[in-house]
Parts: C-alpha cells; sequence; structure tokens
C-alpha cells in the first residue's frame, strides 16, 4: 500500500498520476503576503490556511478520506494594507486570472472537487469570479472556504473580538508558532466605516499599524481552540461534499 504524501509539493508525477484519481478533492490554501501589525509575520494568512489545511487532512484521513494539498498561492490582492512595507499587493485582475489558470489546470487534471482554503479579505472577490470562469468551462466544483468569516460565529465564543492582526489572528499564529509574534507590540483598536472608501492611503486610517482589533487578549490556547473548532466544522462539511 502506498501511504499518500498530504502534500502535492512532494509527490513525482508518477505518484501524482496515481494518486489523483484516488483523492476525493484538492484543497488549495490561498493568502497574502502582507503588514500584520507590528507583531505578526507578513506571512500570517498563508500559515493559518497551511495549518488549517493540514488538520483537516488529517481528521479526513481518519473518517476514510483521502485529499490533497497542494502548494499554497502566496500573493494576494492586498490594496488597503499596501501602505505598510513588506505587503506585496497583486491587482485584482491580475491575481484572479492567476488562480483562474491554476483552477483550470486542476480541472484539466481531473479533479472534480476544489476546495480554496483562502486566509485573506481581499482575495474574496477574485477568488469568486476566478471561480465562476472555471465552472463554467470545465466539469469541476470550487468550494470557497474564508475561516474567519465562515466560522464567526464559533470564533467569537472564543474570542472577545476579531479583525486583521486582531485577537483571533494572533492566537492562531500564536498558536502555529509563538517565536513569531511579538505580543509586547500587541496593540490596535477594532475600527470600522459604515461605507466602504476607496483612496490611496485608506489603510493609514482604517488599520494603523497595519491593525483593525485588539490583539492584546491573544492566547495560544485561544489559538488552539480555533485552529481546532474551524478545522472539525470545515472537515464535516467536506466529508458531506466529498
Ligand atoms: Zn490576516
Amino acid at each position: 500500500m502506498i501511504v499518500i504524501p498530504m502534500k502535492m509539493e512532494e509527490l513525482t508525477w508518477e505518484d501524482f498520476e496515481k494518486i489523483k484519481t484516488r483523492v476525493k478533492g484538492l484543497i488549495l490554501p490561498v493568502g497574502s503576503v502582507e503588514a500584520h501589525g507590528k507583531h505578526l509575520p507578513l506571512g500570517t494568512d498563508v500559515f493559518a490556511p497551511l495549518e488549517i489545511s493540514r488538520r483537516v487532512e488529517e481528521k479526513l484521513k481518519d473518517r476514510g478520506i483521502d485529499i490533497l494539498i497542494a502548494p499554497p498561492i502566496w500573493y494576494g490582492h492586498s490594496f488597503v494594507l499596501n501602505v505598510y512595507p513588506g505587503t506585496i499587493n497583486v491587482k485584482s485582475g491580475t491575481f484572479q486570472k492567476y488562480v483562474q489558470e491554476i483552477l483550470e489546470e486542476f480541472a484539466k487534471e481531473g479533479f472534480e472537487k476544489v476546495i480554496i482554503l483562502n486566509g485573506h479579505g481581499g482575495n474574496i472577490y477574485p477568488l469568486i469570479g476566478a471561480a465562476e470562469e472555471v465552472v463554467e468551462k470545465y466539469d469541476v466544483e470550487v468550494v470557497l472556504i474564508n475561516w474567519w468569516m465562515d466560522f464567526k460565529e464559533e470564533i467569537s465564543r472564543i474570542c472577545s473580538s476579531q479583525g486583521h492582526a486582531g485577537e483571533d489572528e494572533t492566537s492562531v499564529i500564536l498558536a502555529i508558532n509563538p517565536e513569531l509574534v511579538k505580543m509586547e507590540k500587541a496593540i490596535g483598536e477594532r475600527r470600522t466605516r459604515p461605507v466602504r472608501i476607496i483612496k490611496k492611503d485608506i489603510g493609514l486610517d482604517i488599520f494603523p499599524n497595519g491593525v483593525n482589533d485588539n490583539p492584546h487578549n491573544a492566547t495560544a490556547e485561544k489559538g488552539e481552540e480555533i485552529l481546532e473548532v474551524v478545522s472539525e466544522k470545515i472537515t464535516n462539511i467536506l466529508v458531506e461534499l466529498l
């Protein structure tokens, strides 16, 4: 019996060819490289979906379902946070087209279900746009999961607030790798606007220092709880869908 490694990038093409017909679906983690306050790493929005993917793959395996995890898409659309160093913004149309072509490739490989596990808000519209284009042309279904939004209710039972580089995200990174978090610099507040304003430096107003929430009460325990509940919920959803 071949033991299936969970990551596509670790397979040879021959193994991939065999395995792709056996797995029930593919998880594509998508994130961004962007400022997350002075306390969180630039890769935060990729680290979270990668860890959730790992847990979901393990949980599905326990239930007798094999899936494959694709290499993540690191760079995303991040216009608003682009005022801070280290944010690498890909324009919405370019990002959409890029994701679309990747989805098309997976559809051509024969995957009937692609699960996009997204870690970044700015990606949502282009991801939907990309998926819509692909499902019209190919026999593929795309499941889009925005973990911090889709499981808001569960997360709000663990954290007193939610937001960019806030209590929830900071807790999750503390649980994944505490060495990457500078808690002494974890300060911020929630800022909202009644309407969406699009202007070049809007990030300075809405995300001062790259934060939009108070991360002060973040803990690794809360992060572990979030990762566990979100992974369990996603697993249950995928058991139904796959
Ligand atoms: Zn984030």
